[in-house]
């Protein structure tokens, strides 16, 4: 049994206090326990701020770049032995233990590729400058430089490396310190990361601190300066949003919670062509990888009613091969529900879907005499506007099919009833059905992902997130914002509008190298 240890202020540290246990959630064993309390928060805000931040600004963004490259190969190199990990705690076949660990390696390598062609200091010009004067000798230029804090991420337990990686990626890029804090059911994989990430000695000292234990304490220290970018349910993504310290001291907040996600259908869509056979194929694999348990998965898949009777038929096929077992054996695709705790409320989610669904497959009973295993399970909507359809996330492998009139302005205003979402997809070749829907859903959506006979066998699906393009999503989904390439970014730095002589302006804040 491995006892999970935090890194701060420079020293491995056992904690104290309540401990919570991690299983294998295949075989329900015991694999590892974090005592919850003992964490010197002040001596790690400490030496983030007096040893991590001014060695990430002596680097500035090159170098810190180049640290990244090295963590995402060093990281790669580890990647066997994470896999077996990441199957062990958190559940995950050997394809989803990829998804999660070469998300977070391809993202730490896409931002050391961006921060290569970036200034050698650490200071970006925004935009172009502004006359101000009545001449153009006074003039404005925007310019953005590390926030002088510290960055503390609160990942969720479904993707432990990507999690980190991608929240690390984009603090350390722009010279912020991290604390890295990982969801505690699927903590052991985390807990590897970070030994290795410090092993490595690639980072300065004070710059990755990592607690396996509770954080609550640590938010009523954070100043002005510091950030939260946290990653998890709304409903705990809403006690930290209104934690009064970090209000009344202006402490940046940042919130990725979760989200109904949806499918639309195309009226237009031919049952035998290639939409539709990317429609069915990203639908079975949003609700089996990670056994559902992603916040981008479809939840919600609308259907014109005349085709539901084939599209229920086509995904039916496609569940009903997923086999589903011990997630380390090659030939399994599904593995079990991360923890006792998950599998719960997927189980009370699913029954009060139930109230307003009927089922198509699978169900809330138990199919494995060990292990948090659930099947995957479609259901269909008795009534389209039933709340409960719209507005509960069951994390887990369970979608429901929902009929619409094939009209966009209808899809659009069921769309939107989730609202907020982090993507919704929408499979169609009609152009104006497209621009409808698209604009209609918009405003609610950070991501729309669109699937057309062009593109099938040329993109991941709608559950992917890639760093090039931003991922968060308004209302539910947490108002957030992270990734989106160098926006990504704009959360660790300060954005300062400097006003004055246009030749002292330009010479001194307009190259872009100043440290
Ligand atoms: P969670 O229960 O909300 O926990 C998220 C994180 O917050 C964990 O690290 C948790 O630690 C920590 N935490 C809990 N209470 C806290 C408090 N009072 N103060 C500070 N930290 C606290 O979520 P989860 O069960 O891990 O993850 C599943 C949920 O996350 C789903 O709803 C899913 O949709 C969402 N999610 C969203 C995204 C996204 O990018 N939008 C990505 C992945 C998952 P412990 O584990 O120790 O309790």
């Amino acid at each position: 049994m491995t006892q999970l240890q935090s890194y701060v202020a420079g020293q491995w540290t056992n904690g104290s206090g309540d401990a919570k246990t991690l299983h294998d959630p295949a075989t329900e064993a015991v694999l590892g326990s974090v005592n919850q309390g003992g964490v010197d928060f002040d001596a790690a805000l400490l030496h983030a701020r007096n040893h991590g931040a001014p060695a990430l600004a002596s680097l500035g963004f090159r170098g810190r770049a180049e640290i990244l490259k090295k963590l995402a190969t060093k990281l790669h190199e580890c990647r066997d032995e994470l896999i077996e990990i990441s199957g062990r705690n958190g559940g995950n076949t050997r394809g989803d233990a990829k998804f999660d660990l070469d998300g977070m390696t391809g993202t730490l390598s896409y931002y050391a590729s961006l921060g290569a062609q970036m200034p050698t200091g650490n200071m970006l010009v925004d935009g172009e400058g502004v006359q101000l004067g009545r001449t153009p000798r006074f003039w404005g230029q925007h310019i953005l430089s590390p926030r002088r804090g510290v960055a503390l991420h609160i990942n969720a337990f479904n993707f432990p490396g990507w999690g980190m990686g991608e929240k690390m990626a984009c603090a350390l890029l722009a010279g912020v310190p991290v604390i890295e804090k990982p969801g505690t059911a699927s903590a052991l994989l985390a807990f590897r990361i970070a030994q290795i990430v410090v092993e490595s000695g690639f980072l300065p000292a004070g710059s990755f601190q990592f607690m396996a234990g509770s954080v609550s304490g640590l938010l009523d220290r954070l100043g002005a300066m510091d950030g939260v970018a946290f990653t998890g349910s709304a409903a705990t993504g809403a006690i930290i949003r209104g934690n009064k310290h970090l209000i009344q001291n202006s402490v940046r907040v940042t919130i990725e919670a979760d989200s109904i996600n949806s499918a639309v259908l195309g009226p237009d869509v031919d049952l035998g062509g290639d939409t539709f056979a990317q429609f069915v194929t990203n639908i079975a694999t949003d609700m089996t990888q990670k056994a559902g348990q992603k916040c981008t998965a479809v939840r919600r898949i609308f259907v014109p009613v005349e085709l539901m009777a084939e599209a229920e038929a086509a995904i039916l096929e496609r569940l009903k091969a997923t086999k589903i077992g011990n997630p380390l054996d090659n030939d399994v695709r599904m593995g079990p529900i991360a923890s006792h705790e998950a599998l719960t409320s997927v189980r009370a989610g699913m029954q009060h879907l139930l109230g307003a669904a009927e089922l198509i497959c699978g169900g809330i009973g138990k199919i494995a005499e060990r292990g948090y295993f659930v099947a995957p399970t479609l259901l269909r909507a008795k009534d389209a506007h039933a709340e409960v359809l719209h507005t509960l996330e069951v994390f887990g492998p369970c979608a429901t099919v929902i009929p619409y009139s094939g009209k966009a302005p209808d899809a659009v205003s069921l769309v939107n009833r989730g609202g907020g979402g982090l993507v919704a997809s929408i499979y169609s070749d009609d152009r104006e059905f497209l621009d409808s829907t698209v604009l209609g859903i918009a405003p609610w959506h950070g991501r729309v992902w669109l699937g057309s006979e062009k593109t099938q066998g040329q993109a991941l699906g709608p559950g992917a997130v890639l760093p090039h393009t931003i991922h968060g999503g308004p209302g539910r989904a947490g108002g957030g914002e992270e990734l989106g390439g160098l926006r990504g970014l704009a959360f660790y730095l300060q954005r300062t509008a400097v006003q004055g002589d246009r030749t002292l302006v330009g010479r001194s804040f307009g190259s872009g190298d100043a440290n």
